[in-house]
Protein backbone atom coordinates (compact mmCIF):
# COMPACT_ATOMS: atom_id res chain seq x y z
CA UNK A 1 0.00 0.00 0.00
CA UNK A 2 1.39 3.19 -0.53
CA UNK A 3 0.64 5.26 2.38
CA UNK A 4 -0.56 8.67 2.00
CA UNK A 5 1.18 11.21 3.83
CA UNK A 6 4.39 9.27 6.23
CA UNK A 7 6.79 11.99 7.95
CA UNK A 8 10.30 11.98 6.89
CA UNK A 9 11.97 10.43 9.81
CA UNK A 10 15.35 10.36 8.86
CA UNK A 11 18.71 9.59 10.47
CA UNK A 12 19.69 13.38 11.00
CA UNK A 13 16.33 13.88 12.95
CA UNK A 14 16.94 10.72 14.94
CA UNK A 15 20.02 11.77 15.70
CA UNK A 16 19.09 15.27 16.78
CA UNK A 17 16.32 14.13 18.96
CA UNK A 18 18.84 11.32 20.97
CA UNK A 19 21.14 14.38 21.52
CA UNK A 20 17.80 16.64 23.08
CA UNK A 21 17.25 13.11 25.26
CA UNK A 22 20.52 12.93 26.55
CA UNK A 23 20.88 16.59 27.01
CA UNK A 24 19.33 16.72 30.25
CA UNK A 25 16.49 19.20 29.41
CA UNK A 26 13.20 17.57 27.24
CA UNK A 27 10.73 20.19 27.79
CA UNK A 28 10.59 23.92 26.29
CA UNK A 29 13.52 25.27 26.86
CA UNK A 30 17.18 26.47 24.80
CA UNK A 31 16.02 24.53 21.72
CA UNK A 32 12.33 25.68 21.19
CA UNK A 33 14.10 29.49 22.02
CA UNK A 34 16.44 28.67 18.64
CA UNK A 35 13.39 27.11 16.65
CA UNK A 36 11.51 30.35 16.89
CA UNK A 37 14.31 32.42 16.30
CA UNK A 38 14.69 30.30 13.09
CA UNK A 39 10.97 30.50 12.50
CA UNK A 40 11.19 34.41 12.23
CA UNK A 41 13.98 34.82 10.27
CA UNK A 42 12.42 32.27 8.04
CA UNK A 43 8.90 33.80 7.85
CA UNK A 44 10.11 37.52 7.78
CA UNK A 45 7.43 38.45 10.61
CA UNK A 46 8.04 40.29 13.76
CA UNK A 47 8.24 37.61 16.11
CA UNK A 48 7.50 33.58 17.00
CA UNK A 49 5.79 31.76 20.09
CA UNK A 50 6.44 27.91 19.52
CA UNK A 51 3.35 26.25 21.21
CA UNK A 52 2.09 22.31 21.31
CA UNK A 53 -0.42 22.50 18.08
CA UNK A 54 -1.49 24.51 15.82
CA UNK A 55 -5.10 24.93 16.82
CA UNK A 56 -3.88 25.65 20.47
CA UNK A 57 -1.81 28.45 18.36
CA UNK A 58 -5.09 29.49 16.76
CA UNK A 59 -6.82 29.26 20.19
CA UNK A 60 -4.65 31.01 22.30
CA UNK A 61 -4.77 33.92 19.93
CA UNK A 62 -8.12 34.07 19.76
CA UNK A 63 -8.35 34.29 23.47
CA UNK A 64 -5.78 36.99 23.62
CA UNK A 65 -7.70 39.39 21.41
CA UNK A 66 -10.86 38.96 23.73
CA UNK A 67 -12.84 37.04 21.49
CA UNK A 68 -16.02 35.70 23.60
CA UNK A 69 -19.62 34.68 23.43
CA UNK A 70 -21.57 37.20 21.42
CA UNK A 71 -18.82 37.80 18.70
CA UNK A 72 -18.98 36.34 15.22
CA UNK A 73 -15.42 34.93 13.55
CA UNK A 74 -15.40 34.50 9.75
CA UNK A 75 -13.65 31.28 8.09
CA UNK A 76 -13.91 29.19 5.14
CA UNK A 77 -16.78 26.56 4.80
CA UNK A 78 -13.96 24.38 2.83
CA UNK A 79 -11.28 23.50 5.97
CA UNK A 80 -10.57 21.24 8.77
CA UNK A 81 -12.58 21.36 12.29
CA UNK A 82 -9.42 22.63 14.50
CA UNK A 83 -10.08 26.90 12.52
CA UNK A 84 -13.50 26.42 13.26
CA UNK A 85 -13.30 24.65 16.74
CA UNK A 86 -11.31 26.89 18.28
CA UNK A 87 -13.98 29.68 17.32
CA UNK A 88 -16.65 27.30 19.75
CA UNK A 89 -14.50 27.02 22.69
CA UNK A 90 -14.39 30.81 22.90
CA UNK A 91 -18.26 30.68 22.88
CA UNK A 92 -18.31 32.79 19.75
CA UNK A 93 -19.89 31.89 16.25
CA UNK A 94 -18.22 30.84 13.60
CA UNK A 95 -19.87 32.32 10.14
CA UNK A 96 -18.66 30.64 7.45
CA UNK A 97 -18.00 31.97 4.19
CA UNK A 98 -17.63 29.99 0.57
CA UNK A 99 -14.71 29.42 -1.28
CA UNK A 100 -13.64 30.01 -4.68
CA UNK A 101 -12.46 27.74 -7.47
CA UNK A 102 -8.90 27.67 -5.93
CA UNK A 103 -10.39 26.40 -2.70
CA UNK A 104 -9.85 29.43 -0.96
CA UNK A 105 -12.32 31.77 0.95
CA UNK A 106 -13.81 34.15 -1.19
CA UNK A 107 -13.09 37.97 -0.45
CA UNK A 108 -16.56 38.97 -1.17
CA UNK A 109 -18.27 35.66 0.48
CA UNK A 110 -16.53 37.40 3.53
CA UNK A 111 -17.44 41.07 3.16
CA UNK A 112 -21.28 39.40 2.86
CA UNK A 113 -20.73 38.14 5.82
CA UNK A 114 -19.36 41.06 7.81
CA UNK A 115 -21.44 42.56 10.75
CA UNK A 116 -21.49 44.64 13.73
CA UNK A 117 -20.57 41.33 15.85
CA UNK A 118 -17.08 40.70 13.59
CA UNK A 119 -13.99 40.06 15.44
CA UNK A 120 -11.83 37.88 13.50
CA UNK A 121 -11.28 35.91 9.98
CA UNK A 122 -9.32 33.25 10.05
CA UNK A 123 -8.14 32.62 6.03
CA UNK A 124 -7.04 29.56 5.39
CA UNK A 125 -4.79 28.93 2.66
CA UNK A 126 -5.89 25.57 1.84
CA UNK A 127 -3.41 22.71 0.11
CA UNK A 128 -0.58 25.20 0.75
CA UNK A 129 -1.79 28.32 -1.87
CA UNK A 130 -2.24 31.35 -0.22
CA UNK A 131 -5.54 33.27 -0.02
CA UNK A 132 -6.27 37.06 -1.27
CA UNK A 133 -4.26 38.51 1.21
CA UNK A 134 -3.75 42.22 -0.25
CA UNK A 135 -7.89 42.53 -0.91
CA UNK A 136 -8.32 40.86 2.69
CA UNK A 137 -5.68 43.19 4.30
CA UNK A 138 -7.80 46.00 2.07
CA UNK A 139 -11.22 45.18 3.53
CA UNK A 140 -11.06 45.44 6.91
CA UNK A 141 -9.56 48.90 6.26
CA UNK A 142 -12.24 50.09 4.41
CA UNK A 143 -14.39 53.06 5.78
CA UNK A 144 -17.88 51.73 6.01
CA UNK A 145 -16.25 47.98 7.58
CA UNK A 146 -14.14 50.34 10.06
CA UNK A 147 -17.34 51.81 11.21
CA UNK A 148 -18.68 48.63 11.85
CA UNK A 149 -16.29 47.55 14.22
CA UNK A 150 -17.09 47.29 18.05
CA UNK A 151 -13.99 46.57 19.79
CA UNK A 152 -15.07 44.82 22.94
CA UNK A 153 -11.43 44.27 24.47
CA UNK A 154 -8.22 46.68 24.96
CA UNK A 155 -6.66 44.91 22.15
CA UNK A 156 -9.65 45.17 19.98
CA UNK A 157 -9.72 48.85 20.62
CA UNK A 158 -5.96 49.15 20.04
CA UNK A 159 -6.13 47.54 16.73
CA UNK A 160 -9.37 49.56 15.89
CA UNK A 161 -10.61 46.40 13.28
CA UNK A 162 -11.06 43.46 12.50
CA UNK A 163 -8.32 41.04 13.03
CA UNK A 164 -7.20 38.93 10.65
CA UNK A 165 -5.84 35.48 12.28
CA UNK A 166 -4.43 33.22 9.32
CA UNK A 167 -4.28 29.53 9.42
CA UNK A 168 -1.19 28.33 7.51
CA UNK A 169 -1.29 25.05 8.89
CA UNK A 170 -0.77 24.14 4.75
CA UNK A 171 1.45 26.36 3.91
CA UNK A 172 4.54 27.74 5.84
CA UNK A 173 6.89 28.68 3.15
CA UNK A 174 4.21 29.60 0.45
CA UNK A 175 4.84 33.14 -1.17
CA UNK A 176 3.00 35.63 -1.99
CA UNK A 177 3.93 38.45 -3.98
CA UNK A 178 7.48 38.18 -3.01
CA UNK A 179 6.54 37.74 0.64
CA UNK A 180 6.39 34.12 2.87
CA UNK A 181 3.18 33.10 5.05
CA UNK A 182 4.03 34.74 8.53
CA UNK A 183 4.58 38.28 7.19
CA UNK A 184 1.60 38.73 4.97
CA UNK A 185 -1.10 39.82 7.59
CA UNK A 186 -1.80 40.10 11.44
CA UNK A 187 -0.92 37.08 12.59
CA UNK A 188 -0.16 33.81 11.19
CA UNK A 189 -0.51 29.97 12.53
CA UNK A 190 1.59 27.02 11.52
CA UNK A 191 0.94 23.39 12.20
CA UNK A 192 3.52 21.00 12.50
CA UNK A 193 1.63 17.93 13.06
CA UNK A 194 2.48 14.50 11.80
CA UNK A 195 1.00 14.97 8.27
CA UNK A 196 1.90 18.85 7.88
CA UNK A 197 4.93 19.90 5.23
CA UNK A 198 7.03 20.57 8.43
CA UNK A 199 6.50 18.05 11.41
CA UNK A 200 7.55 18.27 15.22
CA UNK A 201 5.17 15.49 15.46
CA UNK A 202 2.69 17.72 17.08
CA UNK A 203 3.28 21.53 17.29
CA UNK A 204 2.54 24.73 16.17
CA UNK A 205 3.82 28.35 15.99
CA UNK A 206 2.35 31.65 16.15
CA UNK A 207 3.59 34.27 13.50
CA UNK A 208 3.33 37.62 15.47
CA UNK A 209 3.04 40.88 13.00
CA UNK A 210 1.00 42.81 13.96
CA UNK A 211 0.98 47.07 13.41
CA UNK A 212 2.87 49.54 15.16
CA UNK A 213 0.68 50.08 17.61
CA UNK A 214 1.83 46.69 18.62
CA UNK A 215 5.22 45.51 20.59
CA UNK A 216 5.06 42.08 18.90
CA UNK A 217 8.01 41.02 21.05
CA UNK A 218 6.20 41.92 24.26
CA UNK A 219 3.51 40.35 22.98
CA UNK A 220 4.99 37.42 22.61
CA UNK A 221 6.80 37.23 25.72
CA UNK A 222 3.59 37.72 27.29
CA UNK A 223 2.02 34.96 25.09
CA UNK A 224 4.90 32.63 26.63
CA UNK A 225 3.55 33.23 30.04
CA UNK A 226 -0.01 32.83 28.72
CA UNK A 227 0.49 29.61 26.84
CA UNK A 228 1.80 28.47 30.44
CA UNK A 229 -0.84 28.48 33.48
CA UNK A 230 -0.14 32.22 33.72
CA UNK A 231 3.09 31.63 35.34
CA UNK A 232 5.90 34.25 35.07
CA UNK A 233 9.05 31.82 35.06
CA UNK A 234 8.63 28.42 32.88
CA UNK A 235 10.84 25.41 33.88
CA UNK A 236 13.53 26.11 32.51
CA UNK A 237 13.91 29.85 34.15
CA UNK A 238 12.57 28.58 37.61
CA UNK A 239 15.83 25.35 37.35
CA UNK A 240 18.33 28.14 37.59
CA UNK A 241 20.22 29.24 40.67
CA UNK A 242 17.69 31.08 43.12
CA UNK A 243 14.95 31.30 40.19
CA UNK A 244 12.38 29.01 42.37
CA UNK A 245 9.74 31.81 43.10
CA UNK A 246 7.49 32.40 40.23
CA UNK A 247 4.04 33.88 40.48
CA UNK A 248 0.71 33.54 38.28
CA UNK A 249 -0.69 36.75 36.56
CA UNK A 250 -3.74 34.96 34.81
CA UNK A 251 -5.49 30.88 34.38
CA UNK A 252 -3.23 30.42 31.30
CA UNK A 253 -2.99 27.42 29.15
CA UNK A 254 -0.96 24.36 28.83
CA UNK A 255 0.03 25.15 25.31
CA UNK A 256 3.70 25.15 25.03
CA UNK A 257 6.00 23.25 23.04
CA UNK A 258 8.77 20.71 24.34
CA UNK A 259 12.95 21.20 22.93
CA UNK A 260 12.20 17.34 21.27
CA UNK A 261 9.33 18.75 19.20
CA UNK A 262 11.74 22.33 18.45
CA UNK A 263 14.83 19.96 17.76
CA UNK A 264 12.91 17.78 14.98
CA UNK A 265 11.77 21.28 13.90
CA UNK A 266 15.36 22.84 13.43
CA UNK A 267 16.76 20.15 11.38
CA UNK A 268 13.76 20.12 8.97
CA UNK A 269 13.68 23.94 8.73
CA UNK A 270 17.24 24.22 7.70
CA UNK A 271 16.48 21.90 4.75
CA UNK A 272 12.66 23.00 4.31
CA UNK A 273 13.64 25.31 1.13
CA UNK A 274 16.56 23.62 -0.53
CA UNK A 275 14.97 19.83 -0.03
CA UNK A 276 11.62 19.41 1.25
CA UNK A 277 9.64 22.14 -0.79
CA UNK A 278 11.78 20.78 -4.21
CA UNK A 279 10.68 17.77 -3.86
CA UNK A 280 7.52 18.69 -3.34
CA UNK A 281 7.23 20.69 -6.28
CA UNK A 282 8.35 18.07 -8.34
CA UNK A 283 5.72 15.65 -7.45
CA UNK A 284 3.30 18.22 -7.91
CA UNK A 285 4.34 18.67 -11.14
CA UNK A 286 5.15 15.23 -12.45
CA UNK A 287 1.06 14.73 -11.52
CA UNK A 288 0.23 17.97 -13.56
CA UNK A 289 1.95 16.64 -16.34
CA UNK A 290 0.84 13.46 -16.56
CA UNK A 291 -3.15 14.65 -16.03
CA UNK A 292 -3.11 17.18 -18.49
CA UNK A 293 -3.77 14.51 -20.74
CA UNK A 294 -6.97 14.01 -20.12
CA UNK A 295 -10.13 15.68 -20.73
CA UNK A 296 -11.70 14.29 -17.24
CA UNK A 297 -9.15 15.91 -15.12
CA UNK A 298 -8.92 19.19 -13.52
CA UNK A 299 -5.34 20.20 -12.22
CA UNK A 300 -4.96 22.43 -9.48
CA UNK A 301 -3.22 25.70 -9.65
CA UNK A 302 -0.61 25.70 -7.45
CA UNK A 303 1.67 28.69 -9.21
CA UNK A 304 0.32 32.24 -10.31
CA UNK A 305 2.51 35.75 -10.92
CA UNK A 306 1.91 36.50 -7.29
CA UNK A 307 1.49 33.01 -5.31
CA UNK A 308 3.41 30.13 -5.33
CA UNK A 309 2.15 26.95 -3.12
CA UNK A 310 4.15 25.15 -0.37
CA UNK A 311 3.15 22.05 -2.25
CA UNK A 312 1.11 20.44 0.93
CA UNK A 313 -2.07 19.08 -0.94
CA UNK A 314 -2.52 18.04 -4.20
CA UNK A 315 -6.59 18.66 -5.16
CA UNK A 316 -7.05 16.86 -8.47
CA UNK A 317 -10.56 16.86 -9.70
CA UNK A 318 -12.57 14.46 -11.22
CA UNK A 319 -14.65 16.64 -14.00
CA UNK A 320 -18.46 15.97 -14.40
CA UNK A 321 -19.05 13.22 -11.71
CA UNK A 322 -21.57 12.82 -9.14
CA UNK A 323 -20.58 12.72 -5.34
CA UNK A 324 -21.26 8.76 -5.10
CA UNK A 325 -19.63 8.13 -8.52
CA UNK A 326 -15.98 10.43 -6.48
CA UNK A 327 -16.32 8.08 -3.52
CA UNK A 328 -16.67 5.09 -6.35
CA UNK A 329 -13.16 6.55 -7.69
CA UNK A 330 -11.69 6.47 -4.52
CA UNK A 331 -12.53 3.47 -3.23
CA UNK A 332 -11.52 1.81 -6.34
CA UNK A 333 -7.95 3.26 -6.14
CA UNK A 334 -7.72 2.00 -2.44
CA UNK A 335 -8.43 -1.09 -4.17
CA UNK A 336 -4.94 -0.71 -6.13
CA UNK A 337 -3.30 -0.12 -3.74
CA UNK A 338 -2.90 3.69 -2.87
CA UNK A 339 -4.20 5.50 -0.42
CA UNK A 340 -5.77 8.59 -1.22
CA UNK A 341 -8.09 11.61 0.50
CA UNK A 342 -10.61 14.17 0.15
CA UNK A 343 -9.23 17.53 2.18
CA UNK A 344 -11.70 18.23 3.54
CA UNK A 345 -15.17 17.29 4.03
CA UNK A 346 -16.67 20.77 4.48
CA UNK A 347 -18.04 22.14 7.43
CA UNK A 348 -21.91 22.32 6.77
CA UNK A 349 -21.80 18.42 6.44
CA UNK A 350 -20.80 17.70 9.69
CA UNK A 351 -22.99 16.79 12.24
CA UNK A 352 -22.33 19.41 15.42
CA UNK A 353 -21.87 22.18 12.38
CA UNK A 354 -25.62 20.71 11.37
CA UNK A 355 -26.92 21.75 14.59
CA UNK A 356 -26.00 24.55 14.80
CA UNK A 357 -28.11 25.84 11.64
CA UNK A 358 -25.68 25.91 8.47
CA UNK A 359 -26.40 23.56 5.64
CA UNK A 360 -24.66 22.78 2.71
CA UNK A 361 -26.79 24.70 -0.02
CA UNK A 362 -26.17 27.82 0.97
CA UNK A 363 -22.41 27.08 0.04
CA UNK A 364 -22.34 25.91 -3.72
CA UNK A 365 -18.27 26.63 -4.26
CA UNK A 366 -18.00 24.46 -1.82
CA UNK A 367 -20.09 21.34 -2.63
CA UNK A 368 -18.73 21.94 -6.03
CA UNK A 369 -15.34 21.64 -5.13
CA UNK A 370 -15.52 18.79 -2.24
CA UNK A 371 -17.79 16.25 -4.35
CA UNK A 372 -15.23 16.06 -7.60
CA UNK A 373 -12.05 16.50 -5.15
CA UNK A 374 -9.46 13.51 -4.76
CA UNK A 375 -6.03 14.38 -2.90
CA UNK A 376 -2.97 12.30 -4.50
CA UNK A 377 -0.28 11.16 -1.84
CA UNK A 378 2.72 13.76 -1.41
CA UNK A 379 5.49 13.35 0.71
CA UNK A 380 9.27 13.64 0.27
CA UNK A 381 10.22 9.79 0.09
CA UNK A 382 7.43 8.98 -2.60
CA UNK A 383 9.69 7.63 -5.15
CA UNK A 384 8.70 8.13 -9.50
CA UNK A 385 7.95 4.24 -9.06
CA UNK A 386 5.16 4.92 -6.51
CA UNK A 387 3.66 8.18 -8.52
CA UNK A 388 3.58 5.81 -11.68
CA UNK A 389 1.95 3.49 -9.50
CA UNK A 390 -0.72 6.38 -8.20
CA UNK A 391 -0.88 7.87 -11.49
CA UNK A 392 -1.52 4.19 -13.08
CA UNK A 393 -4.59 3.67 -10.34
CA UNK A 394 -6.17 7.40 -10.91
CA UNK A 395 -6.37 7.17 -14.82
CA UNK A 396 -7.52 3.24 -14.35
CA UNK A 397 -10.11 3.93 -11.56
CA UNK A 398 -11.83 6.95 -13.44
CA UNK A 399 -12.12 4.67 -16.64
CA UNK A 400 -14.01 2.37 -15.31
CA UNK A 401 -16.53 5.17 -13.26
CA UNK A 402 -16.57 7.50 -16.51
CA UNK A 403 -17.23 5.73 -19.86
C1 LIG B 1 -3.91 20.44 10.63
C2 LIG B 1 -4.76 21.63 10.55
C3 LIG B 1 -4.98 22.47 11.65
C4 LIG B 1 -4.60 22.13 13.06
O1 LIG B 1 -3.32 21.83 13.30
P1 LIG B 1 -2.92 20.94 14.58
O2 LIG B 1 -1.47 21.23 14.70
O3 LIG B 1 -3.23 19.52 14.23
O4 LIG B 1 -3.70 21.44 15.73
C5 LIG B 1 -5.68 23.65 11.47
N1 LIG B 1 -6.19 23.96 10.26
C6 LIG B 1 -6.03 23.19 9.19
C7 LIG B 1 -6.61 23.63 7.88
C8 LIG B 1 -5.34 21.98 9.30
O5 LIG B 1 -5.22 21.17 8.23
Amino acid sequence: MIPFSPPRMDQKIIDEVIATLKSGWITTGPKVKKFESALTNYGGHKDTLCVSSGSAGLELMLRWFGVKEGDEVILPAYTYTATANVVVHCGARPVFADIEDDFNISVKGIEKAITNRTKVIMPVDLGGFPCDYDEINHLVNRKEILEKFNPGSEEQKKLGRILILADAAHSIGAVYKNKKTGCLTDITVYSFHAVKNLTTAEGGAVCLNLPEQFNNSTIQQYLKVKSLHGQTKDAFSKAQIGGWRYDIIEPGYKFNMTDIQASMGLVELERYDSDMLVRRKEIFDIYSKAFERYNWAQIPVYETQFKKSSFHAYLLRIKAVSEEERDIIIQKIYERGVSVNVHFIPLPMMTYYKSLGYKMEDFPQTYNNYSHEISLPVYYDLSDDNLNQVIDAVVRSVGEVKR
